[in-house]
């Protein structure tokens, strides 16, 4: 029997559509994603983006508090000490692992079926549509919900790629306490708010954080624009941009040389990591050919205010679909519409 939904992702917005299928007695399906070591490095883990963030300051409803309480009576003690950091007396706001295993939980708890898998192919010629995951499983479905999110980007330069795992991350939280970064000076690139989060974040742990933008104007909110400019670790450096990522075979990174892009010229920096924050990619390769995308690679939505795609009973929800707010918050709510545009799909085929 093909599923009635079945929702790819497992960032806010595939745990919101989940909730509202599941609670309309929709029995979703979710594959949230592989834990193999390629996702790891791609940064396309289960729970998304932001499980991979510190604290969630604007996701309403979560004002910091001593939130540890609640978490260890929301969330399945296995989870509590398996996926998330040891709980702080401290007041803090959420933080992303903790918002996503509480969005997971709640959807479980409505009867969502979970599956730890990616959907690598999907054939959307005819209904009843057909997907195939990286284990090799084949399912069914009448609506599917896309919401597999982005990835971060790098800058591509064969140094950085030579380096990938020895000094060059995109993802601060992930790697930034490992040994090798700490009391050095560090190089985020970048000059939005995932940059200054991340070179906020390595402050804990570097000597001094150098936030290279090619740039003399952020593309942070001013909250986090201030905060960058405040912390007496963070070095800004305007108009500057990796030429090259400097290291050996023993070490991994060492070095970066800067290039100033007013005037060509190039200054070598003293740094053991190298942390990319230049925006993101959406995760729709596996797409390719069966749903119309923009030029950018993002699903295109054909209805304004609804979750439509090019294809009747696919539904696109969160990141995938939107270069433009790129919020938890906004990513939740698309989910819930999804999940509120299949059921409408459903009743009106008489399914
Ligand atoms: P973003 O806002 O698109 O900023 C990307 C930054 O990388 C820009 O400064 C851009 O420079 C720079 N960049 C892009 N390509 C580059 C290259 N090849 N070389 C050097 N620099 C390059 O991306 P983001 O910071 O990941 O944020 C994405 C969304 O998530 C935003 O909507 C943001 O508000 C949200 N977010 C929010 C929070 C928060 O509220 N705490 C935290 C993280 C993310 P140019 O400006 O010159 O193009």
């Amino acid at each position: 029997m093909p599923e009635h939904v079945v929702i790819i992702g497992s960032g806010p917005a595939g745990w919101a559509a989940a909730i509202y299928a599941s609670r309309a007695n929709l029995h979703p399906l979710v594959f949230e994603g592989a834990e193999t070591e390629e996702n790891r490095v791609a940064g396309t883990l289960p729970l998304g983006q932001l499980n991979l963030t510190t604290e969630v300051e604007n996701y309403p409803g979560f004002p910091s508090g001593h939130l540890h309480g609640y978490i260890r009576s929301a969330v399945a003690e296995n989870r509590v000490s398996t996926y998330l950091e040891p709980l702080h007396e401290h007041p803090h706001a959420v933080t992303g692992p903790e918002l996503m295993n509480l969005m997971r939980q709640q959807a479980e708890n409505f009867g969502t079926k979970i599956v730890t898998d990616d959907v690598v192919e999907i054939d959307l010629s005819q209904a009843p549509y057909k997907l195939k995951t990286l284990e090799g499983n084949t399912h069914e479905a009448h609506t599917i919900i896309i919401a597999t999110g982005a990835r971060a980007n790098y800058l591509g330069l064969p140094s950085e790629e030579r380096y990938k795992n020895r000094g060059v991350s995109a993802c601060a939280v992930c790697d930034g306490a490992l040994p090798r970064f700490r009391n050095k000076p560090l190089v985020v690139v970048g000059g939005g708010d995932s940059a200054v989060e991340e070179a906020t974040y390595l402050t804990k742990y570097a000597s001094t954080v150098h936030m290279l933008m090619r740039r003399d104007v952020f593309r942070a909110s001013k909250i986090m624009q201030e905060r960058a400019q405040s912390n007496p670790k963070i070095k800004i450096q305007y108009f500057r941009e990796v030429d090259e990522v400097l290291g050996d075979e023993k070490g991994g990174v060492t070095g970066i040389r800067m290039k100033n892009n007013k005037d060509g010229g190039t200054a070598d920096i003293e740094a053991s990591g190298l942390f990319l924050a230049i925006g993101h990619t959406p995760n729709t390769d596996f797409l390719k050919g069966q749903v119309e995308l923009n030029d950018k690679g993002y699903i295109k939505y054909t209805t304004l205010m609804r979750t439509y795609t090019s294809v009747p009973g696919v539904f696109a929800a969160g990141d995938v679909a939107d270069d433009y707010y790129r919020q938890a918050i906004t990513s939740a709510g698309t989910g819930c519409m999804a999940a509120l545009d299949a059921e409408r799909y459903l009743a009106a085929q008489g399914i």
